[in-house]
């Protein structure tokens, strides 16, 4: 790839259209590229043979498609999987599918690392390296739809995406906004907004914006019902407070009446799982549509915290119950290949100081990637 040629897995349909008109090419052939690069999974322009020979040759001069590479594969025994990709500078990302009876769920990432530090979250304490790009975003759904196509023969084997990998998108909406783009586009993996999800610990001003520009569903990783134990575990709430936060959420599907927001709520043993936080949480969350995910603690090394008993889970979500609230629990799945929530750790090269402080501290020592396939089934 040189300097000037450009990779169309960084495009959606309207920039790739722009282009073509900057270009001088009539735009619906952008149409017919997305369709064949995420519709059918066909990366080979010459392959594309709806487009003129002249504008393939052309199409070869500017551009390239440039893909991570997947280093290595993983099987839970519940059927979970995951993917560790490799990016070109090094750096590589983890993606999960999650199957249930009637859903195919991809766990998409955003950032490499997650600059938010918040306390009960492996990616968090990895530091922050960079932004992914929108190829690198969409690359993780691409790989995982058209291998899992090919693999069972169903058309459509993901059937959900959720924005909850590594990072905190809304902090890389400029690349995440068109990668959402193409997982709703329907030449492209034609998802529905009900079924992609942005999940974002609360960054306000990006949540307004997000509002404007997509209609993609919106989770909120709330985890502590007050500003008090809310600061230690989000720290960003010490910059935009629950109170600002639930206005926001207020305000944020006021023209859609029938749609909610889900709150994560991650359950940490004598943290913020007692009937008192669960009194606070009914209080803050009135006027808010809301669906509320109970999240078991996931942990990982030196990790300060405990999962909450099953019986103060369940107490916990009575309560929110009791009071009107869609609670539900959500089920810890591929555990055995470190693919639950908050696990997913990547190989960050090059993490912030703090990170590395951290590590040093705690003495944490960083996997080798295996660059061949690798099964627990
Ligand atoms: N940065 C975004 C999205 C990625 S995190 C956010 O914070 O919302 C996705 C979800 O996993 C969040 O709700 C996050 O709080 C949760 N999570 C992180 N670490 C976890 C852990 N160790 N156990 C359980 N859930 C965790
Ligand atoms: Fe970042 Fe989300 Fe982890 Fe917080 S929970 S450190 S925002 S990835």
């Amino acid at each position: 790839m040189t300097d000037q040629q450009i990779n169309l897995f960084d495009y959606d349909r309207q920039s790739l259209r722009a282009l073509f008109e900057e270009m001088g090419e009539r735009a619906f052939r952008a149409d017919q590229i997305i369709k064949w690069l995420h519709g059918r999974g066909v990366t080979d322009i010459d392959q594309m043979t709806d487009l003129s020979k002249s504008l393939r040759s052309k199409l070869k001069e500017i551009s390239v498609i440039k893909l991570p590479e997947v280093v290595q594969s993983q099987h839970s025994l519940d059927g979970t999987r995951k993917w560790l990709l490799k990016l070109e500078d090094g750096n590589c990302i983890e993606t999960v599918f999650i199957p249930t009876k009637t859903h195919g769920t991809v766990c998409v990432s955003s950032q490499v690392g997650c600059a938010l530090n918040c306390s009960f979250c492996s990616t968090g304490k990895q530091g922050y390296n960079r932004n992914l790009s929108t190829g690198e975003i969409i690359a993780q759904l691409w790989f995982a739809h058209h291998s899992l196509k090919e693999e069972t023969g169903l058309d459509h084997p993901v059937t959900n995406v959720v924005m909850m990998g590594m990072g905190e998108p809304l902090l890389n909406m400029d690349n995440v906004l068109p990668a959402m783009n193409l997982m709703l586009d329907d030449f492209a993996f034609n998802l529905s907004k009900y079924r992609v999800t942005l999940s974002t610990s609360g960054v306000l001003p990006k949540m307004r914006e997000l509002a404007e520009k997509s209609d993609v569903s919106l989770a909120v990783s709330l985890h502590a019902p007050n500003d008090e134990l809310r600061n230690i575990l989000v720290p960003i709430n010490k910059k935009y407070p629950i109170s600002q936060l639930m206005d926001v959420c207020r305000a944020y599907f006021k023209d859609e009446p029938k749609r909610s927001i889900t709150f994560e709520y991650v359950m940490l043993d004598g943290v913020n799982d007692k009937p008192e936080h669960a009194r606070q949480l009914i209080e803050i969350l009135q006027g808010i549509p809301s669906k509320i995910n109970l999240i078991p603690f996931n942990p990982f090394p030196h990790a300060p915290y405990k999962r909450s008993t099953e019986v103060s889970i369940s107490k916990f979500q009575r309560q929110l119950m009791k009071a009107g609230f869609n609670t539900i629990v959500r089920r810890t799945r591929g555990e055995d290949i470190d693919a639950a929530c908050g696990q997913l750790a990547g190989q960050v090269k090059d993490r912030t100081q703090r990170s590395a402080k951290w590590k040093a501290k705690h003495n944490v020592v960083i996997p080798i990637v295996k660059e061949t396939e690798t099964s627990n089934v």
